[in-house]
């Protein structure tokens, strides 16, 4: 991850390449924007259409169904969206793509609406009833085989397990609870037993999702008993996004603790300031956030840390900013993903006067950036010289270079031609703010 803007590029679905273009197929693309709950729910549509006799293509001109599965936390993502929407509109006049089909958060929001009207979309479906997809593309409609405990593609040597949907927070700025709706969790079986056939069938890698993982909970269990039991039976794990109010002491413990589980947290606090994270409904203040680092600095040394922050939510002043900017200091991130703050219609913050100029929502969120820069490349830093074992995500591109994690969840990458799902020994070599560079040892593990 990069201290950075999340970006909002479509997302490679898959490792799976989709196979060989048959002129003579049904066709179907399917783009995804955002974020990896929406990766995973395009594993599921990739199954309705696979099963609908659907052969996959890359490209919207070699489609005649072309599915959007969008995105909608921040405006630029809906930006984009309608730039894809027109580049379809175009290639339907020209005969090249037959039917457009718009998902996700976009979908459930009021404004898909007046896209639908303006580009003529043909099925629009919000994040609560994609099974429908199911019918328009010639299944019958089951709305039990389609529903979020329908694993995604299997057999991957990386799965995201759906372990619960929706929210129960009310963040000012989120337009979340409103697109997915309230938390549901999965049941405990259900979630492990998905995650022993993904293993069963090659899975080297569990990714437990949810938009606030350690809230799930089910007939007593809470989330570090669900952790530690797939811990148990997948060989590498991880999970996010957290929320800092559910993040107990003992999920942080068994994290240091558990082999198998990445030493990497993704705790997202969107301010260093006690006034602000009462303006956007956190439910904590900065000093408890603060004692949760202590207790996973402790426990995972080593590790890994990120975190979520928003500039410029309206009534952020200086004095709040400057606060932000200690946080990130005592907190030392190895990265985060740093948003300017976007107003979303139909969330409190929307509608909340003093807003932040702009030009000064560049300045703090540079700031912000130069600091968990700074931090991390003088973490990074500290890993230079050592061996790792690595994990190889991604097999080596044109330069060479795999991309592959530590166990202490650090982004590396190296010199080697090892596939993907395997584990490579490696000399850390030379580091920057976002990254490792390393060469293989020779040693396959
Ligand atoms: N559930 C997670 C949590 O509570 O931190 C976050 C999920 S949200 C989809 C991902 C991130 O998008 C948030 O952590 C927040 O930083 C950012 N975000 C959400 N709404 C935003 C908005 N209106 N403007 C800017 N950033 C926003
Ligand atoms: Fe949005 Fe996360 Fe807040 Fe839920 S907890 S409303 S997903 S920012």
């Amino acid at each position: 991850m990069s201290s950075t803007t999340k970006t909002t590029t479509p997302i490679p679905l898959s490792s799976k390449r989709a196979g060989r273009f048959d002129p003579k197929a049904k066709t179907a693309c399917i783009r995804t924007f955002g974020c990896q709950m929406n990766v995973h729910d395009s594993d599921r549509i990739r199954r309705m259409i696979q099963d609908a006799g659907y052969a996959e293509v890359q490209r919207y001109e070699d489609a005649d169904l072309v599915i959007l599965n969008t995105c909608y936390v921040r405006e630029n993502a809906v930006d984009r969206v309608k730039g894809h929407l027109g580049e379809l509109n175009r290639l339907r006049r020209e005969g090249r793509v037959k039917r457009v089909a718009l998902t996700g958060c976009i979908g459930a929001a009021e404004e898909s609406a007046a896209l639908r009207q303006t580009y003529e979309i043909d099925l629009v479906l919000g994040t609560h009833n994609t099974y429908e997809l199911a019918e328009f593309v010639g299944l019958p409609t089951m709305q039990e085989t389609y529903t979020p405990e329908l694993p995604g593609t299997e057999g991957g040597h990386n799965a995201f397990v759906t372990i619960m949907t929706g929210c129960n927070y009310q963040c000012s700025y989120c337009i979340v609870p409103t697109v997915r709706g309230r938390m549901v969790c999965r049941p405990m079986e259900s979630v492990i037993g998905e995650v022993e056939n993904l293993v069963a069938g090659g899975t080297g890698y569990i990714t437990l999702l949810g938009q606030t993982v350690d809230a799930w909970r089910h007939e007593g269990k809470r989330f570090c008993d669900l952790l530690e039991a797939v811990s148990e039976s997948a060989p590498r794990v991880w999970f996010t996004t957290s929320h800092p109010s559910n993040m107990e002491d003992r999920t942080l413990n068994a994290i240091g603790e558990r082999d198998t589980i990445v030493k990497r947290l993704h705790l997202p606090v969107q301010s260093g300031s006690d006034r602000m994270l009462k303006v956007m409904h956190r439910g904590y203040k900065a000093e408890k956030y603060r004692r949760k680092i202590e207790v996973f600095r402790e426990a995972a040394p080593d590790g890994t840390l990120s975190t979520d922050i928003i500039v410029g939510h309206p009534g952020e002043t200086e004095e709040d900013h400057e606060q932000t900017l200690r946080l990130v200091e005592d907190c030392a991130f190895d990265s985060a993903y740093i948003f300017k703050f976007s107003p979303r219609r139909g969330t409190e913050a929307a509608s909340l006067p003093e807003t932040v100029p702009d030009a000064v929502v560049q300045r703090r969120f540079l700031e912000v950036l130069r600091q968990v820069e700074q931090n991390a490349f003088t973490r990074n830093q500290r890993k230079v010289g050592g061996e790792e074992e690595i994990y190889i995500r991604h097999g080596s591109t044109e330069d060479g270079k795999a991309i592959g994690e530590t166990w202490s969840g650090h982004a590396v990458h190296v010199n080697t031609d090892a596939a993907p799902g395997t584990y490579v020994k490696v000399r850390i070599e030379s580091a920057g703010p976002h990254v490792l560079y390393a060469d293989e040892t020779g040693t396959r593990a």
